[in-house]
């Protein structure tokens, strides 16, 4: 009986490797061509204040509309644009799209909130990135204020002297710059230091905790909100769900929700939309729907 079930699990994981094997071979090759198709959208997820639900920023999220795989999420394409070094391209393509996106809202007369993209340590690293945002922002006419770079803990640590001078010069430009995934990428409280970061992220493992974890992650939250507020920087919270984490979040005065609580990641023209409200009420969000659709 033991050896019939290897075997079966055998087959399924070949099976599923096949899978996997094959999309991934897809989306490689349809990776160039997606560039140029502009068969990438951007979406965006609010950012609101606990007390009020007044919007004051969005994260930028890139998504992959493809003919033949559908929504594809960017954990499943970036890390592969990251090994072919189509991120670059792909990290050119957001900037300038984001940039434009900027102006089309306030031509439209919106109150702008600044939007945070999500920035490859690949890309961080190759040269023309400062040149390339300061253009985009000269053309069409965005304070720099508007723009914060996303960049993970994790890719802090690569190489601290690349990194410390470029994030000098984009914050000589005027931009902001966030460390995404906070608490999970094992940087010391050197980097804090060092870092002129402007916000912190608060990674959603803290946030949604299961329930035996939830008091450690509670204090894991509060420590980190206590020190942000030591540093001067401003702290988001993301991935919140539920009621309970928001009114936590608010009693410990944690300055920005991110999450399905507030909002999905949604289409430029909704978001649009949201920001000509100025404001977001939280509503629980029915389980099981297929996420940022
Ligand atoms: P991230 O930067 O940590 O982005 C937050 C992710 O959490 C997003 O997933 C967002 O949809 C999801 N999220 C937000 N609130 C909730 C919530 O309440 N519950 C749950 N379950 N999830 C929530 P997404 O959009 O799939 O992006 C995944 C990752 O892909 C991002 O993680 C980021 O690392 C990367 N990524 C996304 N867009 C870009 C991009 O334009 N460029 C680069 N280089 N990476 C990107
Ligand atoms: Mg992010
Ligand atoms: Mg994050
Ligand atoms: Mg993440």
């Amino acid at each position: 009986h033991a050896k019939q079930q290897g075997k079966n699990n055998y087959q399924l994981y070949s099976f599923s490797r096949d899978i996997s094997s094959y999309k991934k071979y897809v989306l490689e090759k349809d990776m160039r061509k997606a560039i140029v198709n502009e068969d990438f959208e951007m979406y965006y997820q609010p950012q609101v204040e606990p007390g009020t639900g007044i919007i004051q920023g969005a994260e930028a999220l890139i998504r992959w509309n493809h003919e033949e795989w559908g929504l594809v999420s960017p954990g499943e394409f970036i890390p592969l644009a990251e090994e072919n070094h189509l991120i670059h391209n792909i990290s050119d393509w957001v900037i300038k799209k984001v940039c434009l996106q900027l102006r089309e809202w306030r031509d439209k007369d919106l109150t702008l909130r600044p939007i945070a993209i999500n920035l490859s340590p690949i890309r961080f690293f190759k040269k023309g990135l400062v040149e390339l945002v300061k253009q985009q922002l000269e053309l069409h006419q965005i304070p720099a204020k508007y723009l914060e770079f996303e960049i993970t803990e994790s890719s802090l640590l690569k190489s601290e002297k690349g990194v410390l001078s470029t994030i000098a010069a984009l914050k000589e430009l005027g931009v902001k710059i966030a460390i995404d995934d906070f608490g999970t990428g094992h940087a010391s409280m050197n980097y804090l230091r060092e870092f002129q970061a402007d916000t912190i992220k608060i990674d959603q493992v803290f946030i949604k905790s299961s329930d035996g974890q939830n008091k450690k992650d509670r204090a894991i939250v509060s420590s980190i909100l206590h020190l942000a507020k030591g540093l001067d920087m401003k702290i988001v919270a993301e991935g919140v769900e539920e009621y309970d984490q928001l009114e936590f979040l608010k009693q410990k005065e944690c300055d920005l929700i991110q999450g399905y609580l507030f909002s999905k990641p949604v289409p430029a023209e909704k978001f649009e939309q949201m920001l000509g409200t100025g404001y977001l009420k939280p509503t629980k969000q029915k389980l099981n729907k297929a996420p940022d659709k």
